[in-house]
């Protein structure tokens, strides 16, 4: 691996000012899972992604780790550990669904040192993207090698272009709990809801998120759930010990007495560039009883497939996953 300077900056305006006065080569680092051991170890490199030749170590500033719930919700700071996440016993009874996602990701040891911010600002997975012979749209490059490469772990939904899909099992949880990131920068301080974070390879396909090169996130912002809201996590993965999803499900939702839908999100991972709020689905639940309505709402994910040569099997895991994990909520 290719030598680097190392910044520990301890206020969260120092961090922004060095990463403005890096430029390109700076990178914010919190646990250093992917962009060390990963982005940088393995080369990953391209036109328009050099190697970072300063990292600003995030974990040295106070402000930016910790957990607080408060009237208007939980409050994470961007350091704060995946283990922590876990571990943290009023987001276990509250947020049940961000508990079990946390938890299904990586193994123990990435987990202790991984952070919330990092895991949601990770770069993708594909393996075109991460082999060093291959220099891709999204390294600046001007071809995408999975549409007539090996594409059995690529996008069936928003695809085009560059047709990775979003690593990040937080991410899609915290996008069914309507959550919001807190940014800040050289202008100040701004918050993006998750909705507006992420974007496909149109907007930028160099980028997965609005974060500019010289901002941090300093912290998630959960709303307090409306009483009553049922919750559950799926994650279907390839290899049990620890793996990406193939596809995972998110739902956070209301039912009234008589189960019908009221409102509530069904979001899925590992299928689009982006997190992704299956809104189809969530139309076909609306006002309907959610119990006999499932099946045939599920089904409405085909509605918006488009997979490609060898991964038209996630279509299906993703209607199955979405039935499961809207039953489990239920309870
Ligand atoms: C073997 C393995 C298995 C994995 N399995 C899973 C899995 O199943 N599910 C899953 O979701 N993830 C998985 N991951 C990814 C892992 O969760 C992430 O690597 C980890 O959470 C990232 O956290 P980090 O703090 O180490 O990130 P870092 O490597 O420090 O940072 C990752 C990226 O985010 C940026 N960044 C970090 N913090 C901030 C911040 N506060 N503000 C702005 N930018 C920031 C960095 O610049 C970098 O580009 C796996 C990783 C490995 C190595
Ligand atoms: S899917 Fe995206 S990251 Fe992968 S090869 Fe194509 S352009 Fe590159």
């Amino acid at each position: 691996m290719k030598s680097f300077e190392l910044y520990e900056p301890t206020t969260v305006q120092d961090a922004v000012g060095m990463l403005d006065k890096f430029g390109a080569t700076g990178k914010a680092v919190g646990g250093g899972s992917d962009l060390i051991g990963g982005i940088m170890k393995d080369w990953v490199t391209g036109k328009g992604m050099p190697i970072p030749v300063q990292v600003v170590d995030l974990t040295t500033i106070p402000d930016l780790k910790g957990i607080k719930l408060s009237s208007d919700g939980a409050h994470i700071g961007a350091t704060t550990t995946l283990t922590e996440v876990i571990e943290h016993a009023d987001l276990q009874n509250t947020y049940p669904l961000l508990t079990a996602a946390a938890l299904s990701i990586a193994s123990p040891l990435i987990r202790n040192f991984g952070t919330l911010g990092g895991n949601i600002n990770q770069r993708p997975r594909c393996w075109f993207f991460r082999g060093e012979d291959f220099n891709c749209y999204k390294k600046g490059g001007d071809f995408c090698y999975s549409v007539t490469g090996d594409n059995r772990y690529h996008a069936i939904i928003g695809g085009e272009l560059c047709y990775i899909v979003h690593p990040s099992d937080t991410a899609t949880a915290l996008l069914a709990l309507n959550a919001s990131a807190n940014l800040s920068g050289p202008q100040g301080n701004r918050t993006v809801p998750f909705d507006q974070y992420f974007h496909g390879p149109r907007e930028d396909v160099l980028t997965e998120n609005v974060l500019k090169p010289n901002e941090v996130m300093t912290e998630v912002i959960i709303p307090t759930p409306a009483q009553g809201t049922k919750m559950a996590w799926t994650k279907l993965k390839d290899r049990q010990v620890y793996d990406f999803a193939l596809v995972s499900v998110a739902a956070a939702f209301t039912v009234d007495g008589s189960g019908n839908w009221q409102d509530g999100r069904i979001t899925l991972g590992g299928v689009a560039p982006v997190p992704y709020r299956a809104q189809v689905v969530e139309d076909a639940l609306k006002g309907k009883n959610v119990q006999q309505t499932i099946k045939q709402a599920a089904a409405q994910i085909r509605t918006v497939a488009r997979p490609m040569s060898l991964n038209a099997y996630k279509v299906d895991i993703a209607q199955g996953l979405i039935e499961r994990t809207v039953l489990q909520a239920l309870g």
